[in-house]
């Protein structure tokens, strides 16, 4: 999969990208990731990617020449994109699922902003989608670029040593994961929940399908989607509800 990120502060991208999963993958090979610095693509000697807002207000906008220019030189260079993403507070909200959309494309171009955002041109008539990472605003595309990036390779085959990681995920199944716990069994008088130690795996199955019910319904009630448990899921998310009752859960 090639991705290219462009961007006016390259140096940004450098070290998350050569570290862990995602340092891996491009290591491997999995990923061609190529980050452009936005001002090689500036047209004066200053290298000017910013100028003052028309109609005024505070702050800069991001030029939309080099923008064009940047993503033309990607299109030399590594034929036509899937996908040119911007990335912007107003976008669509990047989710689970569009992690896993992105990362089916092989070509990936994502635009970082900066100032105030980018011409108005820019989401117009360059990108073909604008992705946001959640509401708030951060002071550039560089971190939700990251993001996007990190979150679309765990989906890409062969990124995840172990599969069946990416498959437990929070949200993958509707539900958020469950807690777990690793040795020591108790410290400072913690202990783990006695389940786990028992060996028995029907129960362990069972009390962590349980323990992740109970915190999708606590945390995200908007994530749980009733009609989509298995009828086992149902009484166990019916026990649940009922020990809440009780004030025993
Ligand atoms: N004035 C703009 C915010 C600009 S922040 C507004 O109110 O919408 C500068 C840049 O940071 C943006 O162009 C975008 O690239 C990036 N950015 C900030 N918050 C973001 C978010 N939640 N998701 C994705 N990108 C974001």
């Amino acid at each position: 999969m090639k991705l290219d990120i462009v961007t006016i502060f390259p140096r940004m991208l450098e070290a998350p990208l050569a570290e862990g999963i995602v340092g891996r993958a491009i290591g491997r090979g999995l990923l061609d990731v190529r980050v452009r610095d936005l001002r090689d693509h500036a047209a004066d000697r200053h290298r000017t990617v910013d100028d003052v807002p028309f109609g005024g207000g505070p702050g800069m906008v991001m030029k939309p020449e080099p923008l064009f220019a940047a993503v033309d030189a990607i299109r030399r260079e590594r034929g036509e994109p899937d996908a040119i993403v911007l990335t912007s507070p107003d976008g669509r909200l990047f989710t689970h699922r569009e992690a896993e959309r992105l990362s089916r494309l092989s070509h990936i171009v994502v635009l970082c902003g900066r100032y105030e955002g980018v011409d108005g041109r820019v989401r117009e008539h360059l990108a073909t989608e604008e992705l946001s990472i959640g509401d708030y605003v951060v002071s550039g595309g560089e971190l939700p670029a990251l993001v996007i990036l990190d979150a679309l390779a765990r989906f890409v085959p062969g990124v995840v040593g172990d599969e069946q990681s990416v498959a437990r995920d929070s949200f993958v199944r509707g539900l958020l994961d469950f807690p777990q716990y690793t040795r020591p069994a108790e410290f400072r008088g913690l202990a783990v929940p006695p389940v786990l130690l028992s060996g028995h795996h029907g129960a362990i199955a069972r009390w962590r399908r349980r323990a992740a019910l109970a915190r999708t319904l606590d945390e995200r009630p908007d994530l749980l989607d009733r009609d989509a448990l298995d009828p086992e899921d149902r009484e166990l998310l019916r026990e649940v509800l009922d020990l809440r009752e009780k004030g025993a859960l």
